[in-house]
């Protein structure tokens, strides 16, 4: 990663830069590529619904945990993987448990 204060790089496990000895932030708020996939898996839910109050907060909500499990860096990327996964299969069984129930209600 590069060095913020003299701009050279060091390596990806440096904790300081190894020339001007600064701290390096870690890229800790950083956004796994994988995430954006289960964020749209989410968000696809109140656009398939077109719209609604409830889809909106299954999809809304369920993207948004996976955002934050996604940056949660102290976990492992294949626990985190999984928990996206769950949250994912989680809204999209509400969803469905929700058009079902209003199906059975017309
Ligand atoms: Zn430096």
């Amino acid at each position: 990663m590069k060095c913020p204060s003299c701009f050279s790089l060091n390596a990806d496990s440096d904790t300081e830069c190894v020339f001007c000895h600064s701290p390096l932030r870690r890229r800790a708020a950083t956004t796994p590529e994988w995430a954006y996939l289960f964020v749209v898996l989410c968000g696809a839910i109140p656009v398939i619904s077109l719209g609604g109050a409830i889809p909106a907060v299954i999809g809304g909500g369920g993207a948004g945990l996976c955002l934050t499990v996604a940056r949660a860096h102290s976990w492992s990327k294949g626990l985190r993987m999984f928990l996206c996964l769950g949250i994912t299969v989680v809204a999209w069984f509400l969803f469905v448990a929700m058009i079902s129930a209003v199906m059975r209600l017309r």
